[in-house]
């Protein structure tokens, strides 16, 4: 039994979906690092931002539009407090953390020249990767790669020895979506701003487990996407530090972002504006700051304490089986599973998961470097939130054991 002080089958009251059933089995949902699940009182939040209040916001002089506006600040101000900005306007809503890197790679142009160099880490999502391979194309900047080892952790001294008078942007994910891998963010922030560059991090996969303070960090950009922290898909935010979001010209041309327009001169909004042309996903960011209040009303320790459980519980069962191998095996990770079992593809695996009941993810994970790396074609990946329970890890197990039966 679990040890956890969550009440694990009262949370998992909250979550209509997981009564569901699938091929005449319980669901068995564990495919969270792709998204996560939507509790009933994020979907109440929509439900009720339709049914009272849909309005656009921002310009309205009436009730709505004002009750609109107000809830989606507050979504913003919840933001903030969450990730210990020091202005609400820091936080740019976006359609989630593709868009948020795209938006900070687009800025960069002007203020990229040719030779100018790049660092990424060799375990990036490709939203991390292809963004600013494109700016290197617009600027004749140079791409270089902070490489990894077998236990997919940074080489951090090479890390070290990489960073030059010519670096100006480092980005690297805080959480490896394909690995769970934690990496040492402080620490490759710190060693970047001594070398005199900004960095990026993408904390799609981190902010579902731990909170990222902002200002301890001194980060310049942090990305999110709501539909992993049990908030609705197309919707996150860009956290940006002021001076880097007023240096930054605007992503996208339109309505809500300018101050005035003439056909001779346009002159832009302030932020958070200037970054959110046209009419946002009004009621997913009211949706997003609910979720972040679910997520912070179970608690994140707890959460973490859980997961870390079920991680440790999971790990070991996968072990017994002969022939697993397990991708991802950092002293320091989240409850995610990347693993293979020898002379068998994983999609077969994946496949006759779901025909048990049982979501995995399988594939390249948007990672094809990690694959590259590991000279695969992709893995089997299971990923774990805090409603997951350790008999949807033993009926894992049991699959994986009844699929091998079935393909060897
Ligand atoms: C999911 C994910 C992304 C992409 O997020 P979108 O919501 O698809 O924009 C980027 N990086 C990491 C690490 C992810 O897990």
């Amino acid at each position: 039994m679990e040890t956890t002080t969550l009440d694990i089958a009262k949370i998992r009251q909250d979550f209509p979906i997981l009564k569901r059933q699938l091929h005449g089995r319980p669901l068995v949902y564990l495919d969270n690092a792709a998204t996560s699940q939507t509790p009933q009182q994020v979907i109440d939040v929509i439900v009720d931002y339709y049914s009272r209040y849909n309005a656009n916001i921002h310009r309205g002089v009436h009730t709505l539009s004002q009750e609109a506006t107000e809830a989606y600040e507050n979504a913003r101000q919840t933001l903030q407090k969450h990730f210990n900005a020091r202005k609400a306007h820091e936080i740019i809503l976006t359609s989630g953390t593709t868009h948020s890197i795209n938006l900070v790679a687009s800025g960069f142009t002007s203020l990229l020249k040719k030779g100018d160099e790049l660092l990424v880490s060799a375990m990036e999502h490709h939203s991390n990767i292809v963004p600013w391979q494109m700016l290197c194309e617009r600027t004749g900047a140079i791409l270089k790669v902070i490489p990894m080892n077998e236990e997919g952790e940074l080489i951090m001294d090479t890390y070290h020895s990489l960073l030059n008078e010519n670096t100006r942007l480092v980005f690297c994910n805080h959480v490896s979506n394909a690995l769970g891998t934690i990496n040492p963010i402080k620490e490759i922030i710190d060693a970047a701003h001594q070398a005199g560059a900004a960095v990026l991090i993408d904390g799609a996969q981190a902010a579902p487990h731990m909170i990222a303070d902002v200002q301890a960090l001194d980060v310049d950009f942090y990305t999110v996407s709501a539909h992993k922290v049990c908030g609705p898909t197309g919707m996150g935010m860009l956290y940006g530090k002021e001076e880097w979001l007023n240096k930054m010209p605007p992503y996208q041309g339109g309505g809500e972002m300018i101050a005035e327009v003439t056909f001779e001169k346009t002159t832009y909004a302030d932020l958070p504006h200037k970054f959110e042309a046209g009419t946002p996903d009004i009621c997913g960011g009211i949706a997003f700051g609910a979720a972040i209040d679910y997520m912070n009303a179970i608690g994140f320790e707890a959460i973490a304490a859980y997961e870390n459980e079920l991680l440790a519980y999971a790990t070991e069962q996968l072990l017994s089986i002969e022939g697993m191998k397990i991708y991802g095996t950092a002293a320091n990770k989240t409850s995610v599973i990347s693993f293979n079992v020898e002379g068998i593809h994983p999609y077969d695996i994946g496949t006759l998961l779901d025909k048990m009941g049982i979501a995995v993810r399988t594939g390249h994970h948007c990672a094809q470097p990690i694959m590259d790396y590991y000279q695969i074609p992709g893995t089997v990946r299971a990923s774990f939130c805090f409603y997951n329970t350790k008999e949807e890890v033993d009926a894992l197990v049991a699959g994986v054991q009844r699929a091998m039966a079935m393909l060897q």
